[in-house]
């Protein structure tokens, strides 16, 4: 019998564990930070039919370049952010944004190379950057997540990292970061900047993006997806904005024909269909709110949100409560700095099924042992 352990794998892959948020099959699925609106059925057609139309081509290669959804990314992301200015020449797409961040590592990132990130964030930024063979150094956020510019500047000019990751608005935490922030780190980075995004269309009115800098930054890249508030996550495609030496750079790793020609049929399908898919977040926006003020109103320490879902805590037993929760058929995530937990901002009835089964699961401590 062959395990793991008896492969010659990598020395420096050994003891690692999976990325592992748990695909449970329960009622109300509030874990992954999806958009809980499933496409319309008019939108599920024109998706079918742009399938048939390259159905017939498929013995071809795709588009290497897929200029044509890169037109239409800039597209989009020119109407959501005014003044950004970008052509499909500033645009690059691969298979969600994680494979972005991934090509972003193996261009700037590499053996003797460090990555920096400032904690608790995404857990995806040190994975990738782990498994690139690039060195991690973490440094960490202030005690309300936010991220003081000269704090940061001081953690950039201690570790003179080749890439920097800065998440706005940030996962597992919600908070955004302000300009003078961003603009503070790219002026002390001797590297790559990376402003991941993945939650900016669900930013609060003021909040601004950091679209506006690229002009100024060619050293900026800001990441986007279509996972989250546009509610495809199933279609594997992120994106990012930056200078066009840096696509260029990103031309050099990308696997060829790495975006499938399927894929690139269905996103620009979306993209056609932008104001739909989009329209739910207003809608998510407000319910985030709610929560936001409902947990406050019970007395727990909430993190503020620009994204769609809301951290929350602090439970000296977190893992208790989120096993209360999942008893009764509602699974959140356990995430982020211990004793903190986060729940992604689903439809009106799966985020009143949340507040019974936390409700419960907090009064009844009984119950919750019996359950779990
Ligand atoms: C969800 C998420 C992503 C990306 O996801 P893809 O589905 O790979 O596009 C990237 N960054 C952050 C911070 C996220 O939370």
């Amino acid at each position: 019998m062959t395990s793991l352990d008896d492969l010659p794998i990598r020395d420096d892959l050994r003891g690692r564990e999976p990325y592992g948020a748990p695909q449970l099959d329960v009622p109300c699925a509030l874990n992954t930070n999806e958009n809980p609106y499933p496409p319309s059925e008019r939108l599920v057609k024109a998706l079918g039919e742009a399938v048939m139309d390259v159905a017939g081509t498929l013995n071809r290669y795709p588009d290497r370049d897929a200029a044509a959804l890169r037109d239409d990314l800039a597209a989009f992301l020119n109407a959501d952010t005014p003044g950004a200015g970008l052509s499909g020449r500033r645009v690059w797409a691969a298979n969600g944004s994680n494979e972005i961040i991934q090509q972003i590592l193996q261009a700037f990132g590499g053996a003797g190379r460090t990555a920096l990130g400032f904690e608790p964030s995404y857990s995806m930024h040190p994975i990738i950057t782990r498994v690139s063979g690039t060195r991690w150094v973490d440094a960490s956020r202030d005690a309300d997540f936010g991220l003081d510019p000269a704090r940061a500047v001081a953690a950039v000019r201690e570790h003179r990292p080749d890439v920097v990751f800065l998440t706005s608005p940030n996962n597992p935490t919600g908070t955004a970061l302000p300009l003078e922030a961003i603009e503070a780190v790219l002026r002390a980075a001797p590297g790559m900047v990376v402003v991941d995004e993945a939650y900016a269309e669900f930013r609060r009115a003021g909040t601004p993006s950091a679209l506006t800098l690229l002009e100024r930054h060619p050293r900026l890249i800001v990441t986007r997806t279509m996972s989250k508030a546009f509610a495809m996550a199933g279609t594997r495609l992120g994106y990012l904005a930056a200078h066009p030496a840096v696509v260029d750079a990103l031309l050099l790793v990308r696997l060829p024909y790495h975006l499938s020609a399927v894929t690139q049929a269905v996103a620009r399908t979306a993209l056609a269909h932008g104001e739909e898919l989009l329209g739910g977040v207003e809608a998510l926006r407000g319910e985030r709110d709610r929560t936001v003020a409902w947990l406050r109103g019970l007395g727990l320490r909430v993190a503020d949100s620009d994204a769609n879902f809301v951290l929350f805590g602090t439970f000296p037993d977190r893992r208790a409560v989120w096993e209360g929760m999942l008893a009764r058929g509602v699974l959140i995530r356990e995430v982020g700095p211990p004793e903190w937990l986060r729940v992604s901002v689903g439809t009106p009835a799966e985020m009143a099924a949340f507040r019974a089964a936390l409700s419960a699961a907090l009064t009844d401590p009984q119950a919750l042992e019996e359950s779990s």
